[in-house]
């Protein structure tokens, strides 16, 4: 049995419907690729799944392990391990870096999880979650955090245009990482290097999966299409 299992789901926000009938699902351990053009709705899904305000599910069903949290807050889904990172990394003015990643979980050792991210853990520290910190920091620091709470299911939502906060590698060492704590991983990407090393990957067109399975078969899939693959109704398995 799958670790989430999403089924038919529809989403509609402001009678927009974002997700279509959207299908799903990833095994215990997967790193799986989301791909898809701009407003395709891979970030409400990844809300979706969270369980965000004024993401709820109008039909259809997820489940996690086992079990059917449709109907369950943001912070019932966390208790089970699932997690998510925001595509915006996190600030919070008045608070230590240290207090950060120990407040959600004490008996971590910070300085664990921030070399885990590649940062010098006597550079980082004591210093504050503030304006101070780059754009790449702060999001090291959001997925610091993330590993420390040690999910079951880590949805990761890459930035869709502008600067990169994390690099290619980057991303595969944080992978990496939650690869050997066994979590399951959504990633929802631009960049092929990574898609390549995930062991599944579908593409999401107008709140639908239409293509799910090798991760190179659905690149070159999404490539063939060049800007134009929301324009057909596929629906295939490669
Ligand atoms: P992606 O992450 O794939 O770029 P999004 O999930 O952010 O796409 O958005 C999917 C569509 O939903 C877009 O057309 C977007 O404008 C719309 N959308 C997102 N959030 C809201 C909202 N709160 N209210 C209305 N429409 C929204
Ligand atoms: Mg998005």
């Amino acid at each position: 049995m799958p670790l989430l299992e999403i089924e038919n789901i529809i989403c509609r926000i402001e009678e927009k419907e974002l997700l279509s009938g959207l299908t799903l699902s990833m095994e215990r351990g997967e790193v799986h690729a989301l791909l898809g053009p701009n407003g395709a709705g891979k970030s409400t899904l990844a809300y979706t799944i969270m369980g965000c305000e004024g993401c709820a599910v109008h039909a259809g069903k997820i489940c996690f392990d086992h079990r059917v949290i449709n109907a369950l807050a943001i912070h019932e889904r966390a208790r089970l391990g699932i997690t998510l990172a925001w595509q915006e990394p996190v600030r919070f003015e008045g608070i230590s870096i240290r207090d950060y990643l120990t407040v959600k979980r004490p008996g971590i050792d910070p300085c664990d999880c921030l070399k885990r991210v590649g940062l010098a853990p006597e550079a980082f520290l004591h210093r504050m979650l503030d304006a101070s910190l780059s754009g790449g920091e702060r999001k090291r620091i959001e997925l610091a955090s993330v590993l420390a709470l040690n999910p079951r299911l880590a949805i990761l939502d890459e930035p869709d245009s502008g600067i990169d906060m994390l690099s290619a590698q980057d991303i595969l060492n944080v992978i990496a990482e939650f690869r050997k704590n066994g979590a399951s991983v959504l990633l929802i990407t631009h960049k092929e290097q990574i898609v390549e090393i995930a062991d599944n990957a579908s593409l999401l067109c107008r709140g639908r999966i239409v293509c799910t399975g090798n991760p190179a078969k659905v690149v070159a899939y999404y490539q063939s299409k060049s800007g134009s693959v929301c324009e057909e109704e596929a629906c295939l398995y490669v």
